[in-house]
């Protein structure tokens, strides 16, 4: 099975005023773990993400900054869009795509998280492709299953070959911003359904080869035994990634 090293990413969401960026990132100097085990990104709006760049390079930090949202067209006439080609082109390393706030705020769709998915790999950036659906409903044990519907129409159209650049974040829908997760088993099957639903999709190799990160209430008290799971590879992580105390305790877990 291929080695798949854990990616913790903060979503920080609509929060933090310039100040409060620029503290965090102090905060978190030489306070994190070797690269070589543990990836870790921060998310913010796009405001502040070419400032975070240079501010990670200047205080040598091992870490990716990542947008919120990405357009599919690398330049034209789309107000209030960001492209994926100006987002490489300020060293932005990837991007979540299809939040579940962004799929019930703004209307995102399995056809739209495609078309930025397929752009972000051609710009070299990391997709971070978010999952909400229930996937309680298939048997993990069924062969003949069919893929997870927000993956099947998602990710159809994605070249196989980069296609093991994509991350996949599995964020239960009544989990996000909830008080509660769910058990480490629901967890544990959803990946491995995500993790069958990638091999059918492209192959096993590629499937053994993306992360899969959990989200959803994801915090320091309960960050280890969602880690521990086998195809478990990282957290996307809201609320408790906008303290650094938190934030670093997390990543240590990893
Ligand atoms: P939460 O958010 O950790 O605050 O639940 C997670 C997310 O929406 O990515």
């Amino acid at each position: 099975m291929a080695e798949r090293i854990p990616l913790i990413v903060a979503n920080w969401k609509t929060n933090k005023k310039v100040a409060e960026v620029y503290d965090f990132l102090q905060e978190i100097q030489g306070k994190l773990p070797d690269a070589k085990k543990v990836k870790v990104g921060i998310a913010a709006q796009d405001i502040y993400l070419h400032e975070m760049v240079k501010q990670s390079k200047e205080l040598k930090l091992p870490v990716s900054v990542i947008a919120e949202n990405v357009h599919w067209a690398d330049e034209g006439s789309y107000t209030g869009e960001t492209s994926p080609a100006a987002l490489a082109d300020i060293e932005v390393s990837g991007s979540i795509i299809g939040h579940y706030e962004r799929r019930k705020m703004f209307k995102e769709t399995n056809g739209s998280v495609g078309l930025k998915v397929t752009a972000s790999l051609r710009n070299g950036l990391i997709p971070i492709v978010a999952i909400a659906e229930d996937t309680t409903r298939y048997n993990p044990d069924d062969e003949d299953m069919a893929p997870l519907t927000e993956i099947a129409v998602g990710l159809a159209g994605v070249d196989r070959q980069r296609a093991e650049n994509i991350v996949i974040a599995y964020e239960p829908a009544w989990a996000i911003g909830a008080a509660e997760t769910p058990s480490l088993e629901v967890i544990e099957h959803a990946a491995r359904v995500i993790r069958k639903s990638l091999a059918i999709l492209f192959s096993q190799e590629v499937a053994d080869k993306i992360r899969i990160q959990y989200g959803g209430s994801a915090t320091p008290e309960n960050s280890k035994d969602i880690l521990g799971l086998d195809d478990i590879d990282g957290l996307l992580i809201g609320r408790a990634s906008l303290e650094p105390t938190a934030f670093l305790s997390m990543v240590n877990d990893a």
